[in-house]
């Protein structure tokens, strides 16, 4: 072992061991100035990367756009959720630059806008990181087929997994997500002006959610569990002052109802004498926690006591080369916008690490598929596309589609910037060819196809061929026909028992 790699395999062993102790901002500077990660030492393959993103929500999709662009080779592997949380809102109206628009489609741009800049995107999860040894190993598993794994080598790694939502299990709560249930008072209270909300949980983040929605709902009900609240007095004290809200103690909301696609009532329990209570109620916000996607990241990075990724300067984790953006490191605040400066603020770190390492982006000649068509083809099948002199531009489709006819989606670009660009409404009927109801359904289908034609665009997507878009829409059957104009979903209908009125119904109100 010559010299330098004794120095880098000590002071590998030290960051372990300092980031067990919480030393490890002291170790982050004097490893740069020792100039102990060398990439001149680097030995290259097909499956090392300068820079590797786990995370395919916003803050790993803007961390991979700010990379490619400085032309480091980057891998985004994008977990089962691809787009992230942000996919799960039906109207945000504070993302910069757009006055409203569904999660889905800012995470849609999003991708698209890494893939143009030559982002190499996987639907891979990482199941393990090994940073005791630079470059670091990761351990990745498919995300259809989790027993199909691989390990790539990263020079520095950006972690953006998130944090899932902690839910109640009750019903209604799933069926009525994002349709007056959420856990963001920030990003949906603005929609109930002059409304009645609650609040369900009695720690901190309730109190601060009463507090936001209490400057613009009519009434806000919060229904702690216990006997009190379990947040600063002083809060606590100007949160109970106000005239807007009620705190309803030793109550459990039970239920959720509603009607139309809205909420309508809560079903609440007294836990002391076992009665329930309908409360009439148009929005219901969960106070209840979120968890942060750190198990595999345990003896990894330093984590606080709720797992928690800690940071030791801007995004640098205890770890040097990796950083950490989004919610997976940040209990306060949770937007998408913050996501997004993390990410913003990681890739340039982490471009920093890699120079300061002596990395050096190479300018391979590079062979890409001949037509548009064939990116997208390869981009979906997970195929590796080497980018690093030549950008894969994905071209808009022209929807030209031929008049009356059901179109069938070949891609999830396709489909995405169909949805994005077109003057007509778009009724998107999401099938497999293994559901009998999707088969009686298709003939009625067609038939209302032909009746709108010029006026609204019928398509079909094959849920087993673009599973990814199945996701994005949040379809979980067949067949699922989703109703949409000005790029927003306006209606869905699940199942094929709607009569050919009802359904026309449907489309006449898109127009
Ligand atoms: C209903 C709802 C509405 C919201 N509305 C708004 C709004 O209007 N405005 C706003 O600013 N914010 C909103 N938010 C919050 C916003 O969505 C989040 O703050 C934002 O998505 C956080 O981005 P992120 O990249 O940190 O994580 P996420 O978006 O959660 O993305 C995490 C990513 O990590 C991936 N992942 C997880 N585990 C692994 C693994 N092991 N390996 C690889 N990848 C993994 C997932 O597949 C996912 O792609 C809303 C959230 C919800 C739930």
């Amino acid at each position: 072992m010559n010299i330098q790699k004794i120095v880098r395999t000590l002071i590998l062993t030290s960051v372990s061991l300092l980031s067990i102790t919480g030393c490890s901002e002291f170790f982050v500077r004097k490893a740069n100035t020792q100039g102990a990660f060398n990439a001149a030492d680097v030995v290259y393959d097909k499956d090392t990367y300068p820079a590797v993103v786990l995370g395919g929500g916003v803050g790993g999709m803007t961390a991979s756009v700010y990379l490619a662009m400085a032309n480091v080779k980057t891998l985004l592997v994008q977990g089962g959720m691809p787009g992230g949380l942000l996919t799960q809102s039906l109207s945000v109206r504070n993302w910069p630059g757009e006055i409203e628009s569904t999660g889905m489609a800012i995470s849609d741009k999003l991708l698209a806008q890494a893939r143009k800049q030559g982002v190499e995107v996987k639907a891979e999860q990482a199941t393990a990181l090994d940073v005791t040894k630079w470059p670091y190993t990761i351990t990745l598993s498919e995300v259809n087929e989790p027993s199909k794994t691989r390990t790539v080598k990263a020079l520095s790694i950006i972690i953006a997994m998130g944090a899932c939502s902690n839910y109640l299990s009750i019903p209604g709560e799933k069926e009525y997500w994002s349709k007056g249930v959420t856990n963001c008072a920030v990003c949906e209270g603005s929609l109930y002006k002059d409304k009645v909300v609650c609040v369900i949980g009695g720690g901190n983040s309730a109190v601060e959610e009463a507090h936001y929605l209490a400057g613009i709902a009519r009434k806000v009900i919060v229904f702690v569990r216990g006997t009190a609240l379990r947040a600063t007095d002083r809060r606590k004290d100007e949160l109970m002052s106000m005239s807007n809200v009620e705190i309803v103690y030793e109550h459990a909301v039970k239920k959720i109802v509603g009607a139309n696609d809205k909420v309508t009532d809560v079903v609440v329990l007294n836990t002391a004498t076992k009665e329930e209570k309908t409360y009439p109620m148009d929005g219901v916000f969960l106070a209840i926690g979120f968890t942060p996607n750190t198990a595999i990241l345990k003896n990894v990075v330093a984590l606080d006591a709720d797992g928690y990724i800690t940071l030791t300067n801007d995004q640098q984790t205890s770890v040097l080369g990796v950083y950490a953006v989004g919610d997976i490191v940040d209990p306060r605040y949770k937007q998408a916008v913050t996501a997004a400066g993390d990410g913003c603020r990681a890739a340039l770190q982490a471009h920093t690490f890699l120079m300061q390492t002596g990395y050096k982006a190479p300018h391979e000649a590079t062979t890409l598929p001949a037509s548009p068509a064939a990116v997208v083809a390869h981009a979906e099948k997970g195929d590796d596309i080497e980018t690093k002199s030549v950008v894969p531009v994905i071209e808009k489709e022209e929807h030209a589609y031929a008049p009356g006819v059901v179109h069938e989606m070949r891609s999830t670009q396709e489909i995405t910037s169909l949805v994005s660009d077109s003057k007509k409404p778009v009724v998107i009927d999401f099938y497999a060819t293994w559901c009998g109801p999707c088969r009686a359904f298709s003939p009625l289908y067609k038939k209302l196809a032909e009746r709108y034609t010029g006026k609204v665009t019928f398509v079909k997507v094959n849920i087993d061929n673009l599973g990814g878009v199945a996701t994005n829409y949040r379809v979980q059957g067949v067949p699922t026909f989703v109703f949409i104009k000005d790029g927003f979903e306006r209606d869905r209908v699940v199942g094929g028992g709607s009569s050919e009125r009802q359904f026309a119904e449907k489309v006449e109100s898109l127009l």
